[in-house]
């Protein structure tokens, strides 16, 4: 049946493949009870069982160490750590005992009952957790029930072949064959998701949140995965098919011709020198993103080492993340952004409370400051780094001085740790924000005097200022940078960074547009980070236009009533500079 799905892009690629439905399923348990004098020997089996089960994860770990690297490889602790729990080792063992149950059906007791606790908080980052525990569950009770251990990857027989699965697991993810797998397509998860961050280290394409697709797609089925805007088309007519296999050809002749790109300066014709950086989510992604022409980090999330973990990172792995990132760019800044938990990205080892609100809730700087054991922790690394490279530190979801003065604080009593114990670092380094607040853009100019640097995070200033949640794919259409009062904001924080003497550069998604990037230029935010696969793109665009026009039409943008017509502003003033279709169907 021919079919169209709209997703969230979690892996960038096309590929047209041939689907394989994964079932992978938690088996079913019969009831059994034990007797008395067997009590002990069933605790015993809940025992062996969880030993054998963190014996094959430490495996599985050990194998993504070596495929993807040690960071990737942590995405397993917390599972291991589960095995341990005492929650959940506690709770069966009473079960076993007081209610004579097997080990197996009390541990699937036992996790249905913390699946229900867990659920009731309802943030993205407890479902990641819940399908960590449902990858613990299947692995323990196949033990205990004599089953063979799942190995989804010998299941899938054949090549081309795209995955299509309620959600995945991080464990059933690192298996995959590179090789034989073009694709990933889920009804569940998240671009967070720990399998969606190795997917997107293995290179592997993927779409997540395809809502009910794997309902009605049948293994064999002929599909479309694009991971590059989260589409999926099912059994695609003789015409689309056609259309997408030329659209890839056109990709790849578009790529090589970019690859130029990576090599050249981001100036404009009329000579404006750009600063082009890149946003990365993980420290293996330096060298890639100098290699497409970055001249520097300008968002480092790193959110990586906290998500999903269930230990707080400690100094040292952090120093050595950040090091890295700063060294792969001896004459470029890194901008480090700390940690912005909260709102859909939740560490385990922090109680986060369930929030009716959790983008409006415990977020960024506001947990930063209220866990001075973690964010005193991260600034001391922070700091260490800072001996590498041009390492600057950006705090995120600022709201008022007061949090900038406070983390200065901190900073300040870390330096004198570092001082006492002989470790070095550069006391010259440069402490920013992000403006991604209505109140902190019209409170820039108090800001001002207190940051070092404003980096405007618009995929946040624009949700917040137009009340469109970011991740409801019901309101993408409300979700619109090119809003005129986003516009006026944008111009408000260009114009007070620069009477404030201090350098604002952009982080945000608008930033790759090509009208975005057209906008900013003339909005004289003349430093932007991208995505690194999209730099050389965003080089060719300021390659192709000219300040002046670019300022015209910002200005003239700046008094449009609607988006549409500041679009249409932006589209007069490049005029053919740049042909807009060839972006729009990438
Ligand atoms: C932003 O909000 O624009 C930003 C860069 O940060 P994130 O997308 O990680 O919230
Ligand atoms: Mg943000």
């Amino acid at each position: 049946m021919r079919l169209i799905r709209e997703g969230v892009a979690a892996s960038p690629g096309i590929v047209i493949g041939q689907a394989h439905v994964l079932h992978w399923e938690v088996p079913r348990v019969p009831h059994a009870s034990v007797a008395e004098p067997e009590i002990e020997r069933e605790i015993e089996r809940l025992h062996d069982a969880r030993e054998w089960a963190k014996g094959r994860i430490r495996q599985i770990q050990e194998e993504a160490a070596r495929r993807l690297g040690p960071v990737e490889a942590q995405i397993f602790e917390p599972q291991i750590l589960m095995l341990d729990d005492t929650e959940l080792v506690g709770g069966v063992e009473t079960y076993i005992r007081e209610n004579h149950l097997s080990a197996a059906r009390a541990f699937e007791w036992r996790i249905l009952e913390l699946r229900s606790q867990w659920s009731h908080a309802s943030h993205p980052m407890v479902m990641d957790r819940l399908n960590d525990l449902e990858d613990v569950e299947i692995r323990v009770l196949n033990w205990l029930l004599g089953l063979p251990d799942p190995d989804h990857t010998t299941a899938v027989d054949g090549d081309g072949i795209i995955l299509v699965a309620r959600d995945l697991t991080p464990s059933i993810t690192v298996q995959l064959d590179r090789a034989r797998i073009l694709g990933i397509a889920t009804d569940g998860g998240t671009r967070t998701s720990h399998w969606a961050i190795l997917a997107r280290s293995m290179g592997i394409p993927a779409v997540v949140r395809l809502g009910d697709l794997s309902d009605h797609v049948q293994s064999g089925d002929e599909l479309i995965l694009d991971g590059r805007i989260g589409r999926v088309v099912v059994e695609p007519a003789e015409e689309e098919r056609r259309k997408y296999l030329e659209r890839e050809a056109r990709i790849q002749v578009w790529e090589k011709e970019l690859a130029i790109f990576a090599h050249v300066e981001p100036v404009t014709l009329d000579g404006r020198r750009v600063s082009l950086r890149a946003n990365i989510d993980l420290p293996a992604e330096a060298v890639p993103a100098r290699d497409h022409g970055a001249q520097g980090i300008g968002l480092f999330r790193t959110e990586f080492l906290v998500v999903g973990r269930a230990a707080m990172p400690d100094e040292e792995e952090q120093y050595e993340a950040y090091r890295r990132v700063a060294e792969a760019f001896p004459d470029g800044a890194a901008y480090v952004r700390t940690f912005d938990v909260g709102g859909d990205k939740f560490p385990m080892f922090l109680h986060m409370p369930a929030e009716e609100n959790p983008f409006l809730g415990w977020r960024a700087i506001r947990v930063c400051l209220d866990v001075p054991e973690l964010f005193r922790t991260q600034l001391r690394a922070l700091l260490r780094a800072t001996a590498h490279g041009d390492v600057r530190i950006m705090l995120p979801l600022v709201n008022d001085v007061e949090e900038i003065e406070r983390t200065r604080e901190l900073v300040a009593q870390e330096e004198e740790t570092l001082r006492r114990r002989g470790i070095p670092f550069n006391a010259g380094y440069k402490l920013g924000i992000l403006i991604e607040t209505p109140a902190a853009a019209l409170d820039a100019a108090e800001l001002a005097r207190h940051a070092d640097f404003f980096s405007i995070g618009t995929n946040d200033l624009v949700q917040y200022t137009l009340a469109v949640d970011r991740t409801n794919a019901r309101l993408s259409k409300l979700y619109n940078p090119f809003h005129p009062s986003v516009v006026r904001l944008l111009h408000r924080i260009s114009t007070v960074a620069r009477s404030g003497g201090i350098e604002v550069s952009i982080c945000g998604e608008m930033a790759s547009n090509p009208l975005g990037t057209f906008l900013l230029l003339g909005l004289d935010i003349t430093a932007l980070s991208v995505g690194w696969p999209s730099i050389p793109e965003t080089k060719k665009v300021i390659r192709s236009i000219c300040i002046a026009d670019a300022q015209r039409a910002a200005a003239q943008a700046l008094t449009a009533a609607t988006a549409s017509d500041v679009i249409r502003c932006l589209e007069e003033g490049i005029g053919d500079a740049i042909d807009l279709s060839t972006y729009a169907e990438r």
